[in-house]
């Protein structure tokens, strides 16, 4: 069987999502996921299958220069931008540091978001989608009552076993909760490692990110709240992401 000293690891463009050469592109369902984590994928998709559930990864990799315009679009008032409770502010109104602070709860900062690394997705299950219904997004929508409950609960008993976990199941003073994000353990877990602070900052230094000076004089603190603070990964005993 390989081991993971076959493999390279990631690099830092493949960290910071300023390259695809980690990534395998599938067409049905249509997602682009680091290579190591497809099969696991397509595993995990045939067992949902088996019991009813047709489940996607509607938003998998995403690059640099999308986070990117969407932390800017929400920094300048173009976007959204709530508070930790859901709230709408009213950005103009707010300092650098407060409106960096806000779009943290809810969006990665560009280079240090998860979904750079192809380990990571938002899952949802084209079966139980209501005709017409747009998901909104919502932890209601996978907790009891809500159109993907089932989906949550099926994850909750099986997706271990094919090494997947939720990195944002409660609330830690960071990101919110986000029942939807899967992430697979192994290969996230080689990511976070060959992540620094100091890898980070120099990406961002070098980037058109607004609110820069108030985002990198506190990204020590930011890096600790918002990119490690996540739920730990089930030990590695637990998984069983081998595949023959
Ligand atoms: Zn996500």
């Amino acid at each position: 069987m390989p081991g993971m000293g076959d493999r390279p690891d990631f690099t830092l463009e493949q960290l910071t999502g300023r390259a695809r050469d980690h990534l395998v592109e599938l067409s049905e369902p249509r997602c682009a996921l680091h290579r190591e984590v497809v099969g696991p994928f397509l595993a995990m998709r045939a067992a949902a299958a088996a019991d009813g559930i047709d489940l996607v990864a509607f938003s998998s990799f995403r690059d640099f220069d999308r986070q990117l315009a969407i932390w800017n679009g929400k920094f300048r008032g173009e976007r959204e931008l709530l508070d930790r409770t859901g709230r709408s502010l009213q950005p103009l109104n707010l300092t650098a540091g407060e409106r960096v602070a806000a779009i943290l709860c809810w969006s990665a900062m560009p280079g240090a978001s998860r979904h750079h690394w192809g380990t990571d997705f938002d899952v949802m299950d084209l079966a139980a989608l209501p005709a017409g219904y747009k998901p909104r997004l919502v932890p209601e929508e996978y907790a009891p009552g809500g159109p993907f409950h089932r989906l949550a609960a099926w994850l909750d008993a099986h997706m271990h076993a094919f090494g997947f976990f939720r990195p944002y199941t409660r609330d830690r003073g960071g990101v919110v909760p986000e029942p939807w994000h899967l992430s697979h353990a192994p290969v996230a877990a080689r990511a976070e490692r060959a992540l620094s602070v100091d890898r980070l900052r120099d990406v961002l230094a070098g980037s058109g990110i607004e609110g820069k000076e108030a985002l990198l004089a506190g990204l020590e603190e930011n890096f600790r709240r918002y990119v490690l603070n996540v739920d730990p990964a089930p030990e590695c005993a637990a998984l069983a992401p081998r595949l023959a």
